[in-house]
């Protein structure tokens, strides 16, 4: 059930494009969600969208993946085991502020006579693009042209090209261009705790210098240890007359250029902002590395930095872009140009969480906001991977491996828990948990099934055995037995395997028995653990060697142990209602008073105390639904359906990681209404600021759950085991097409679904075999595949 839609932008200011989000006036109202949708990053770097004037804003955020202070966590009451160290990703320096002032008078967006605005995210040159006319009171007309980015070829290395025209007169033109430590604030309501509660001045001064138009200052952390260098550097050209002034302190600096504008005379800044980070190296190396970068990109010049982001953005969409049209507006209330800007939206800001995240994880709100700490959550295995290994392999891979360098201080964290193999933190930057509220953190020991299950994903679809062999095992065999220690077989529960004392993906219940989510997904674990050690032991004896003197795997008692809880694993179920309840005691609870809970009290985590919640039938976000649909072949149809029917008045929604899952499991059982509706709150959970939060930064989870509300759900695609499967799906008397790629082992599949007929072919690569509505067919580079029935949920079940 949807609880709450928000309005977006009005379109009249924000007009639709395929490939821009737009603004063409600038609203106040507007400043802090704009912010968050005109972020950029690469992954490794983000700026929020503010205007290069640094005011108006609601937080001036620029962040580095992975760079965090530490804080150790207070709690009223103590108990063994708890989290110790709390982990936040900073604001670090910034570098993108520059001033402009036109005969002394400040350029400022607020309360000025703007006579053109049009500000731009452009998702084909991944550019944010601005132009303005700013008549100053004196009735000067200044044109001001600013483009900034930051670059995905070179992830250390963002620009901003600003050029201003005073067109109708002479002027005394100041352009003062910065860089400066801004206070790590707390920009939240109280009490919300997804926000950021660290706060202060965190960054120290270390070092800081200036020559020529050039600011190095360098910064680190006090107890995380870890410095930072930012680096700016300009370049400047005009025909007017000009000087330059270059000044800074340890926490701050700017280059000053005085211009006498002759009237039409452009002149044109470039300014280059570098920032290497480390954990290891003295502030005086990690200053030079900046040095370095910049003289090589101040040297190649913005128009170089321009071309490569464009090729970068051609192969990304090239591989990755999901296409529609005829959409009906009247169903969908949204148009097509709309519908496929939300889409583009979407998939740019997956890209700009990951693609050059590297040696670091996804944070839950990719580098655009402070929001749940830069903390990296399940978010990226379930939510993120599908899209990231169909689309762009190879990060993915870096992510699992990013994981996989986890794995020590994952052993650390079982043994603290009492138990053998690992426990992946629910929460955290530096691979140790930094949950402090462990019923809704710790206890999410699903985590681990959750990495083995994208584990399983990307060794599927890329074949990359190597990867399973050398890292997942690895982290398969630990995972294992650390299901097996965490369960028991219960006498009381006719001797099969039990999970107890578990939180499931829905927060709104915690710490309970057999979460059902929990139990299904440790079994997969369990079984692709066995899986892989006996292939190893009959293919692969050497490597098998290797792994046992890593992990002490003692293949025979250890195998039988994972496959008996496997083959025993509990699952409740209710053979009356044929409803899998979420937990051992789920349907013991009271119903939720929906009726009576106003539409402002969602989320329900702002206004009632987590008990009052928990001992509710009322569900966060989806969570028998989510397994109904990662492991959608252990199902029937008429199991989904009744599943669905029951779960999904319950569901509010609180977390925007539901609306997805719900929309792909809706479709697959016919459900279309609540489908569409469920669809458009995915697509446009950050465009319409649907969960209100958009603020605090991009739901990047749930842009991942769109791309699979359009492959999975709309395309009715499904991999288990790595054989690609499709079952279109559309609601009765749709007229929309769908297109999107796969990349597949190496090969690119491209999916085009049209009314009435499908066609699949093969864009890269020889052959493909794949099922279509249950049937195999074969596709070759010559001969694409034109099925030309699309059967309706209805007509399959019959
Ligand atoms: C959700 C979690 C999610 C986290 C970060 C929470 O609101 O309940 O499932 O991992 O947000 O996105």
């Amino acid at each position: 059930m949807l609880h709450h839609e928000r309005l977006k932008p009005p379109s009249q200011d924000y007009p639709p494009n395929e490939w821009s989000v737009i603004e063409r006036s600038f609203r106040p109202e507007f400043i802090a969600q704009m912010e968050t949708i005109l972020a950029l990053s690469n992954g490794y770097l983000g700026m929020r969208g503010n205007p290069e004037e640094g005011t108006p804003c609601v937080q001036n955020g620029t962040f580095v993946n992975g760079f965090y202070e530490s804080w150790p966590i207070v709690y009223g009451e103590e108990a063994f085991g708890f989290a110790r160290t709390g982990q936040t990703i900073l604001n670090v320096i910034d570098s993108k502020v520059i001033k402009l002032f036109v005969d002394d008078e400040p350029f400022c967006l607020d309360g000025t006579n703007l006579r053109y605005y049009d500000r731009q995210l452009n998702m084909k040159s991944g550019t944010l693009d601005r132009e303005l006319l700013w008549e100053t009171p004196s009735g000067k007309q200044v044109r001001i042209v600013s483009r900034r980015l930051i670059s995905f070829q070179q992830r250390h290395v963002a620009a901003i090209s600003y050029e201003i025209t005073v067109l109708n007169s002479a002027a005394d033109v100041v352009i003062s261009s910065g860089i400066l430590r801004h206070q790590n604030e707390q920009h939240s309501i109280e009490n919300d705790p997804r926000q950021s509660k660290f706060s202060g001045m965190l960054l120290q001064p270390r070092a800081s210098q200036a020559k020529g138009r050039r600011i190095v200052l360098t910064h680190d952390t006090e107890r995380s240890q870890m410095n930072v260098a930012c680096a700016i550097d300009h370049d400047f050209e005009s025909d007017c007359s000009w000087h330059y002034e270059t000044s800074h302190t340890a926490n701050s600096g700017q280059v000053v250029f005085t211009i006498g504008a002759k009237p039409a005379c452009p002149i044109r800044l470039t300014k280059y902002m570098v920032y290497h980070t480390s954990k290891t190296a003295i502030p005086d190396d990690v200053s030079a590395c900046a040095e370095w970068t910049l003289d090589r990109v101040v040297g190649q010049g913005f128009g170089r930095l321009l071309a490569d982001q464009e090729q970068y953005l051609r192969q990304f969409w090239h591989r990755s872009d999901v296409q529609v049209s005829d959409i009906k507006p009247e169903r969908a209330r949204l148009s097509t140009v709309e519908m496929q800007q939300a889409i583009r939206v979407n998939l740019f800001h997956i890209l700009q969480a990951s693609a050059r995240a590297e040696n670091y994880g996804i944070a839950a709100k990719g580098l655009t906001g402070q929001a749940y700490e830069g903390h990296y959550f399940w978010d990226t295995e379930i939510y993120l991977l599908p899209f990231l290994i169909y689309t762009s392999p190879l990060t993915a891979k870096n992510l699992l491996r990013f994981r996989y360098n986890m794995l020590d201080q994952a052993r650390a964290r079982a043994r603290e828990l009492s138990h053998p193999g690992a426990l992946f933190p629910w929460r955290t930057i530096t691979g140790e948990e930094a949950s402090a509220y462990y019923e809704a953190g710790t206890a999410q020991y699903h985590i681990n099934a959750d990495i083995i299950y994208a584990l399983r994903k990307y060794v599927n679809a890329t074949g990359d055995e190597e990867f399973l062999f050398q890292y997942g095992a690895e982290m398969l065999v630990e995972t294992a037995r650390f299901w097996y220690d965490l369960g028991f077989f219960s006498t009381r529960k006719g001797g099969k395997f039990c999970i107890n004392g578990v939180t499931g993906p829905d927060e709104y219940k915690a710490v309970v028995n057999n979460n059902t989510y929990t139990n299904l997904m440790a079994r997969e674990n369990l079984r692709y653990a066995t899986e892989v050690v006996e292939r190893l032991q009959a293919q692969q004896p050497q490597v098998l060697e290797v792994l046992k003197q890593k992990t002490g795997l003692q293949v025979e008692p250890e195998l039988e142990d994972w496959r008996r809880a496997a083959n025993n694993m509990y699952l409740p179920f209710d053979a009356a209602t044929g409803i899998y309840p979420q937990d051992d005691t789920f349907f013991d609870r009271e119903p939720w008073d929906f009726k009576n809970t106003p539409a402002d009290r969602y989320p329900l985590l702002l206004y009632y105390h987590p008990l009052n919640i928990y001992r509710h039938q009322v569900i966060k976000q989806a969570d028998v639904l989510l397994a109904m649909f990662l492991l959608s072949h252990e199902f029937s149809l008429e199991t989904k359906k009744r599943n669905f029917d029951f779960y999904d008045p319950l569901t509010t929604g609180d977390s925007s990681l539901s609306s997805c899952i719900e929309a792909i499991v809706a479709l697959e059982i016919g459900e279309f209404d609540k489908a569409v509706d469920y669809a458009r709150a995915a697509l446009l959970m950050d465009l319409a600021n649907v969960g209100g939060n958009v603020k605090d930064g991009c739901h990047i989870a749930s842009m991942g759950g769109t791309w699979m509300v359009l492959t999975y759900g709309f395309g009715g695609f499904r991999d288990y085991d790595g054989t690609l499967s499709f079952r279109p799906q559309r609601p009765p008397e749709a007229e929309a097409s769908l297109r999107f790629p796969l990349t597949y082992r190496g090969q690119v599949l491209d999916v085009e679904i049209n009314p009435d007929s499908t066609t699949y072919s093969l864009r890269e690569g020889e052959r493909l075999v794949i099922r279509h509505e249950g049937e195999e067919i074969t596709i070759t580079r010559a001969n694409p595949t034109v099925v030309r029935r699309t059967l309706s949920p209805v007509e399959i079940a019959s």
